[in-house]
């Protein structure tokens, strides 16, 4: 009889299985691997997968349940082949930095473009805020003005000092969060002070990856001690922007998808038209010139429009 389970880590050819509890060392039988989605991994981290055993007590994936949502990425800024980082997911979170280092306002704003795209809830945690405070007052505050005008929540955080760490617990707590963050933003602290338990696995995940040629891209679930998973992604550098349109790509960004019907023309892309609302409230300030900038630089990655 299959035991139903959730999958905890993937290197694409096995799989840990998390079944009420206890890691299994899983399989998928060749057939399961043909069907469904066209993507590097069948199966990732997040699905929800009906499990049986052989007779040598193996464990073997038979079904996948269907997927609320999921967030893919290229495999490379110029590769087709799409890779689904993880499967199920409520929330997202970026973890960013304006001090040592400057987060680009591009990888945010890509990946907030992806997590509109796929549905998902996304938060931006602003990490060394101890730092940023002293040190970039001024870049804090219009940082502030960024993402609140464009409708995110930024939750201020220093894995150095605790600050702001009880707040990402409660976002955290009973639900599963991808937790994505270009490396040195202080990811790894702040994923050790949330769940101390998650210390080991880091270490021991990133040596057993790094034998694979796909060593950068495989996540790995964390079970939360107060309730909760926490889907850290290794690596992820950036998101590809897989299936979007270059003239469906504003509907991304919630503040030019507002503002789009007052523009002239229906099929507006607002680069060079004439009476084109967005333009005007970037010109105003009502929609904030770094926004629109990676909108611009997202749409010239496709080379259609400009
Ligand atoms: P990762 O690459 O994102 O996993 O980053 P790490 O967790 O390895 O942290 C990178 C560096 O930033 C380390 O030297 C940390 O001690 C430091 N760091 C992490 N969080 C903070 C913070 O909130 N404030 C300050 N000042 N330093 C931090
Ligand atoms: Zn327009």
């Amino acid at each position: 009889m299959a035991q139903q389970g959730v999958v905890v880590e993937s290197t694409g050819s096995w799989y840990k299985v998390d079944i009420e509890g206890t890691i299994h060392d899983c399989r998928t039988r060749g057939r399961l691997r043909l069907k469904g989605v066209r993507s590097t991994s069948p199966v990732v981290v997040g699905d929800v997968v009906d499990v049986e055993w052989s007779d040598s007590g193996e464990g073997v994936i038979v079904g996948i349940a269907p997927r609320r949502n999921y967030i893919i990425r290229r495999a490379s800024n110029l590769s087709k082949e799409s890779h689904i980082i993880a499967a199920n997911i409520d929330c997202a979170a970026v973890v960013v930095t304006i001090a040592a280092p400057l987060t680009a306002p591009e990888f945010i704003d890509r990946f907030l473009v992806t997590c509109e795209a796929y549905k998902v809830p996304a938060v931006i945690i602003l990490n060394k805020i101890d730092l940023a405070r002293e040190q970039q007052p001024d870049e804090l505050a219009a940082f502030h003005e960024i993402y609140r005008s464009a409708g995110y929540r930024v939750i201020e955080c220093s894995a150095l000092t605790g600050e702001g760490v009880e707040e990402i617990k409660e976002l955290l707590r009973d639900k599963t969060t991808l937790l994505a963050g270009n490396s040195g933003v202080g990811k790894s602290t702040l994923v050790n002070t949330i769940e101390p338990s998650a210390k080991a696995k880091t270490g021991a995940i990133s040596e057993t990856h790094l034998q694979g040629k796909h060593t950068t891209t495989f996540s790995h679930v964390y079970p939360l001690d107060f309730g909760g998973r926490l889907i850290d992604t290794p690596g992820i550098r950036g998101f590809g922007l897989i299936d979007i349109k270059p003239e469906e790509l504003y509907h991304y960004f919630p503040e030019i998808m507002k503002v789009s019907p007052e523009c002239k023309f229906y099929n507006c892309t607002h680069t060079h038209e004439p009476h084109c609302a967005v333009v005007e409230a970037v010109m105003e300030g009502r929609i904030s010139a770094s926004r629109y900038e990676s909108y611009l630089k997202m749409l010239d990655d496709d080379g259609k429009y400009r």
